[in-house]
């Protein structure tokens, strides 16, 4: 693909940058360079949630491991049932999920069993307890029923050497009940991730440093954490680095060599002071992007030493959206995760979206039903990229694609509910 065919067609748009690369593009130069990590480790079970996998599972065994009933009723043989009319068994025990009938049932017999209880040698049908009368180790039954019903049979659910679960799979609680129903006691899981991160700014406190004059405090480094555990690597917080060139060249260098990839936000909008840029291509490859996107146009992507380098903008809702369109894409890569394409909605929008062409937007959205039932979604209010609290109140993402204009209320609307990235 030529670096030409990566940028937007600036025709017929106003707010268009022709500089700028279009997002979904430079989300496919971050994953084409991004290879997942080699380094694996085994872990318990209970520690391999949320872990993913770094190779095939297959099966040791069959599941369910023998036929067994699916009901509490009758275990008998099908060619007992009557055509018309009713048939008349004896009962001749009783069969239970931990203590199985061991005798074979011959014909005209049957066995009182309960769900999950192995089938008895003679056995192939169960006929639910509502539907036999019982009366003196007897039961009769009708001719509703059908030779092979209410039975489990082995290895229905999982053949023996069956894959169960692929190399690239992030483990979910039903996952982890799976392999235990394997007895798999250990997996083998792609390594952790260390992730460095910093703020740059002079204007940035941590908390219970006074405020003066001008002052902010710090939130991008609680967003990226949260981020960033949320995903399950190891969050590294590095601070505030103030804009002075050694400071900013010590903390990168710092970074680069304690974590796989190193996240700053502030310092790579235009007009700041050029030394970040200075110290980056000092110390590695960095490549700084203008993407046709809203919030967190100016994006930086590259490596230093052995580490991969993303900057992120300043603007709190634009570190937020940057790292969830860009960095967490390129993290689920790394860590070894199958590509895991977000499921993204359609909905009413109740709410007079402001929008200019040339460039996709990511605003901040609640996604509910309304009152006939349908998905319906409304902004969070102001847009502002510094604006935190349409993020805090969002549950998703409304996304409004390049070519797009201002919507009215009552179009459809693509939505990322925040369940499918958070
Ligand atoms: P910059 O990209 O450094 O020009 O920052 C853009 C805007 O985001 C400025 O208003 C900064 O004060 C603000 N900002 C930068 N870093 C942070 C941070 N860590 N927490 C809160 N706001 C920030
Ligand atoms: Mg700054």
């Amino acid at each position: 693909m030529s670096q030409n065919s990566l940028i937007a067609d600036p025709s017929c748009m106003d707010d268009f940058d022709p500089n700028s690369l279009l997002a979904d593009a430079a989300l496919q130069l971050i994953l084409q360079a991004i290879q997942p990590t080699t380094g694996f480790e085994k872990v318990a079970l209970r520690s391999a949630l949320g872990r993913v996998l770094c190779s095939d599972v297959l099966s040791k065994i069959e599941v369910p491991g023998h036929t067994n009933a699916a009901m509490d009723g009758y275990a008998l043989s099908g060619i007992d049932l009557p055509q018309e009319g009713t048939a008349t068994l004896s009962v001749i025990g009783t069969a239970w999920a931990g203590g199985p009938f061991t005798s074979a049932v011959r014909p005209k017999e049957c066995v009182r069993i309960m769900t999950g209880a192995p089938m008895p040698t003679g056995t192939d049908t169960v006929v639910m307890q509502e539907h036999a009368e019982s009366s003196d180790n007897r039961i009769i039954i009708d001719a509703r029923h059908k030779i092979g019903q209410n039975v489990r049979q082995a290895g229905e659910d999982i053949a023996k050497g069956q894959t169960v679960l692929h190399s690239g799979r992030r483990l979910s609680p039903a996952d982890i009940g799976l392999l235990a129903s394997l007895g798999v006691g250990e997996v083998k899981v792609f390594r952790k991730i260390r992730v460095a991160f910093f703020s740059t700014g002079d204007e940035l406190r941590s908390i219970g440093e006074p405020l003066d004059a001008g002052s902010i405090f710090d939130s991008n480094r609680y967003t990226l954490y949260g981020m960033l555990t949320r995903i399950g690597s190891e969050p590294v917080d590095m601070g505030v680095i103030k804009d002075r060139r050694e400071d900013t060249f010590n903390a990168f260098d710092e970074a680069a060599k304690c974590a796989d990839v190193v996240i700053t936000s502030g310092g790579v909008s235009v007009g700041e002071a050029d030394f970040v840029k200075e110290c980056l291509e000092e110390l590695g490859q960095i490549k700084f992007w203008k993407v046709a996107m809203k919030p967190g146009r100016p994006l930086a992507f590259g490596r230093i030493g052995d580490a991969w380098f993303f900057g992120l903008p300043g603007n709190p809702v634009s570190v937020m959206v940057t790292f969830y369109m860009f960095v967490q894409p390129a993290l689920r890569r790394l860590m070894g995760e199958s590509e895991t394409s977000p499921l993204l909605l359609q909905a009413h929008c109740e709410s007079k979206l402001r929008k200019k062409a040339g460039r996709t937007e990511y605003q901040r959205g609640i996604l509910s039903h309304d009152a006939s039932g349908r998905l319906s979604v409304a902004k969070t209010g102001a847009q502002g990229s510094g604006i935190l609290t349409s993020m805090s109140q969002a549950n998703c993402f409304i996304i409004l694609p390049m070519e797009a204009e201002s919507i009215e209320p009552g179009a459809e609307v693509t939505v990322l509910p925040f369940v499918a990235i958070m």
